[in-house]
């Protein structure tokens, strides 16, 4: 279908595809993978679909047949091609994509849509976990990923504890979801009891190799950053606890629709994430203070249109 774009997320992925140290880009690269669109064409075959439509999107192109895919595990593809990270993106006017790849959405804004893929990282790291109301959960990092993660353990039931050491992203995690259990640093978080499921969301390789502290024995650390280098642990904080470590990557279509059905239904609700929406003239300005993790923005959004 041939679209409009309407509005692009900007997240973690852009800043360290622009920076060069995304281990999955190759160059040169139109970004924007965290789309809103607006039908224009819907083309041959298509009928759910109606010019105007206005849609979410699913990034993750999947092959359909290999061992990960056949086992429904599409969201770790071997072929995975992502839009705006193995094929060009959405910073631009229009684009096409596939029918099968799009979500219609009823009420959602432009600039929360883009958003439907940052929480799907979210509900599948949560669900790796198997969260239980009541799991002492621990979220390290509360940037856009971290605050998705935060949103399903909340939906889950869970007793929700967050680390970041930037203050602004710090106050926004625990004033907007009324945590109690919230700390600048792992030094801080590990004068506490340990947590049944901690998610390290940072990317950053000393929180990764700290991560294991958290967690309680015989418990759960999930990995939803990502970074370009060797994560290495003391063996014997792994074995004592027994501990479970566990990638998250990505997400399903199903997780999407998921998604989206607790944000046109209300039940999540990231009115509040957008907090930098600019248009694409301005962006080359703002690019910068994007990529130096601006103290204050939690979710830039380009709104192209
Ligand atoms: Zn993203
Ligand atoms: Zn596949």
């Amino acid at each position: 279908m041939l679209v409009r774009v309407l509005a692009v997320g900007i997240c973690g992925t852009d800043l360290h595809a622009f920076e060069g140290t995304q281990p999955f880009f190759t160059y040169p690269r139109i970004l924007g993978h965290e789309l809103a669109v607006e039908v224009i064409e819907t083309g041959d075959g298509v009928s759910e679909f109606k010019t105007g439509d206005r849609c979410a999107v699913n990034p993750y192109l999947t092959c359909g047949e290999c061992a990960a895919c056949s086992r429904g595990r599409t969201n770790c593809c071997a072929k995975m091609r992502v839009i705006g990270v193995h094929t060009d993106g959405g910073m631009r006017d229009r684009i096409l994509l596939p029918a099968k790849q799009m979500y219609k959405c009823k009420r959602l804004p432009p600039a929360q849509i883009p958003l439907v893929e940052t929480l799907a990282v979210g509900i599948h790291a949560v669900g790796r976990a198997a969260a239980q109301p009541g799991d002492r959960a621990i979220v390290v990092g509360a940037g856009p990923i971290g605050l998705s993660v935060i949103e399903f353990l909340r939906l889950a039931g869970a007793d929700i504890g967050v680390v970041e050491k930037m203050p602004e992203r710090l106050e926004f995690a625990s004033r907007h979801y009324g945590l109690k259990r919230y700390y600048p640093s792992h030094a801080e978080a590990r004068q506490e009891e340990p947590s049944m499921l901690v998610f390290d969301c940072t990317g950053d390789k000393g929180s990764m190799e700290s991560a294991i502290q958290l967690v309680q024995q015989g418990c759960t650390l999930v990995f939803v950053g990502l970074i370009n280098d060797t994560v290495s642990l003391f063996d014997p904080d792994l074995h004592r606890r027994e501990a479970t470590i566990l990638a998250s990557r990505n997400s399903t279509s199903a997780e999407h629709r998921r998604v989206l059905d607790h944000m046109e239904g209300g039940r999540i609700d990231v009115a509040a994430w957008p907090t930098d929406c600019v248009g694409p003239d301005a962006m080359g300005e703002r690019f910068p203070l994007w990529l130096h993790r601006q103290a204050g923005v939690v979710k830039a959004v380009v709104e192209w249109h």
